[in-house]
């Protein structure tokens, strides 16, 4: 029997409809890329979104076309990114920290027809768009008295080209499972794999985040994302925020610790998301200025595991929650967090801390499980690791053009490439990356767990291990040290100071001290450049 009830379908526009209805005059404050800080409303946002849905009709694009954008943080990119949607195209975001040649790998495989681009990217579209067959033109987000001379194709100043419309055209109609974003994984190994989301994913994958023992995010907050909308959707924040009627707070190009604190501070942030190095910037600018955090409550943490001192920084020096986040462009992309269920909500001090240390357990949508070598399924008892599968309401189920199909399997389970333990309660704490773990003896290393607590020495800035080759044991983790600025410690000291604090085996033999660790465009340790670096110790 058929139930009575309206099929509303979740279409992405539907967020920005109601945040103009509901949440119209709250703020949309961005740093633009042209320097000065920029104010609109989600009603005004709405509008020129309609325009941008407008205009690209009238360019002759088709529904489905992929629409790219090469842009940081701001207000335009969000009414681009809503415009694309609420016209029936796909919203493909790119990253600019990628090589061009991947780029445009990524753009000819997508086949973009356009790309809206910041006046800083320019320059690295004009190297991309010669090798991009499909492009035919080229939006730059900004107004004509800043539109640079460029010898892109069709190239017209955003400003301009909206100036025309009148926004009255209306939505293009969509089924909620129609496909309305793309977005690729960074391709560490082999080619990028693209993510393709739907309205529906996108809409529930909105509701999910905003959900109290998620990032808990009311009309009360302040959020702002500073993980960009390239990676994996600012982690859903651009549609959770408006959805939510929050003011939203988007911070540009420049995420240095001075232009961050700034923001946070002049525009009273509560909520704010980013990976680990943005927050070693942050709490470093901190520290040398003095300078306090009175508006923020919580900070998201993910990308990479959370040392524990930072969350420990965050919650004792700055009286911030952190909230330890874990998920994956394939998961729209979160997958855990480290909110506070009843069982835990008493605990304190140290074991709080080691609590956050785990990436968390998964919110409604998403279910987990850990399976062996053997595709046993294994328990949860906070110490067997297992490879980690997930699926869910916004998990990818095969890939764009279907590359790198045996990640999922016949009942829907995706492949996380992610190496786990999962306690009784459901707190998942990631080991390793899969191809990152170390086997020493025919025993794993977790290489997570030695950078947490490397950097926790005071002279550490940053930290990374690999494994390298030993005709003993076939692998050793080799400790590779950033030192903090002014500070030398040597080897012995560091090695010392993880003594007693984790399985003697596992202490690293050798140390090498380097001026900076390799990150890759999604701001992760880039293990891959590292072992390249060291690899007369990989033989
Ligand atoms: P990319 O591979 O393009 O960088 P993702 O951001 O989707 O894209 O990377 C997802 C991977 O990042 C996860 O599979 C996991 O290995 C790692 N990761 C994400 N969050 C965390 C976290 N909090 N702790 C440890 N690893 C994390």
């Amino acid at each position: 029997m058929r139930a009575l009830i309206q099929e509303w379908p979740l279409l992405c526009h539907k967020i920005i409809d109601y945040a103009a209805i509901q949440h119209g005059a709250r703020e949309v404050v961005s740093r633009s890329v042209e320097g000065p800080i920029a104010r609109t409303t989600y009603t005004e946002l709405r509008s020129r979104a309609l325009k941008v849905s407008e205009r690209l009709a009238a360019e002759g694009l088709n529904r489905d076309d992929r629409i790219a954008t090469l842009a940081w943080n701001t207000a335009r990119h969000v009414e681009a990114w809503y415009g694309i949607m609420g016209a029936g195209m796909i919203c493909h975001t790119l990253n600019p920290r990628l090589f061009p040649e991947q780029l445009a790998w990524i753009m000819n495989d997508a086949q973009d027809r356009m790309v809206f681009v910041d006046l800083t990217f320019v320059p690295l579209m004009e190297k991309i768009a010669p090798l991009v067959t499909s492009l035919v033109k080229v939006v730059v987000l900004t107004d004509a008295a800043h539109m640079p001379d460029t010898s892109l194709p069709g190239a017209i100043a955003y400003e301009e080209w909206i100036a025309g419309s009148t926004a009255e055209a209306g939505w293009v109609s969509a089924d909620e499972t129609d496909a309305v974003a793309l977005c690729y994984t960074s391709g560490t190994t082999g080619n990028p794999k693209g993510v393709l989301y739907s309205h529906r994913s996108n809409v529930l994958h909105a509701m999910m985040v905003t959900r109290p023992d998620a990032m808990e995010i009311s009309s009360r907050d302040v959020v702002m994302p500073v993980v960009p909308m390239f990676h994996a959707n600012a982690w859903g924040i651009a549609h959770a925020a408006p959805m939510a009627g929050a003011k939203l707070v988007m911070p540009g190009g420049r995420m240095d610790g001075e232009a961050i604190w700034e923001i946070l501070d002049a525009e009273r942030v509560t909520l704010t998301a980013a990976v680990p190095t943005v927050w070693l910037m942050l709490l470093d600018y901190l520290r040398k200025t003095g300078k306090k955090l009175p508006w923020l409550k919580r900070v998201v943490i993910g990308g990479s595991a959370s040392p524990r001192a930072m969350t420990e920084a965050f919650e004792k020096e700055y009286d911030v929650e952190v909230i330890h986040a874990w998920g994956m462009t394939e998961m729209s992309p979160v997958g855990s967090l480290t909110t506070l269920k009843p069982e835990y909500v008493a605990l304190k001090g140290e074991a709080l801390y080691d609590l956050k240390q785990k990436q968390g357990f998964a919110p409604f949508g998403v279910e987990m499980k850990l399976a062996d070598d053997a595709e046993r399924e294994l328990g949860w008892d906070g110490k067997t690791f297992g490879r980690l599968k997930v699926r869910g309401m916004a998990v990818a189920s095969s890939y764009y053009r279907n590359a790198g199909s045996d990640s999922f399997d016949s009942e829907g389970w995706f492949e996380t490439g992610d190496v786990a333990h999962i306690d009784p309660l459901g707190y998942m704490q990631i080991t390793d990356r899969a191809k990152d773990v170390i086997k020493s003896g025919g025993e794993w290393i977790s290489t997570i767990d030695l950078e947490n607590l490397a950097v926790a020495h005071p002279d550490v800035a940053e930290a990374a291990v690999i494994g390298i080759a030993d005709p003993k044991w076939d692998e050793r983790p080799l400790l590779i040290v950033v030192s903090r600025e002014g500070a030398t410690p040597d080897a012995d000291a560091i090695l010392n100071f993880m003594q007693g604090k984790i399985a003697k085996w596992w202490i690293p033999d050798q140390v090498a001290f380097v001026d900076a660790i390799p990150h890759t465009a999604t701001g992760k340790i880039n293990k891959l450049a590292l072992r390249e670096q060291f690899a007369d110790r990989m033989k």
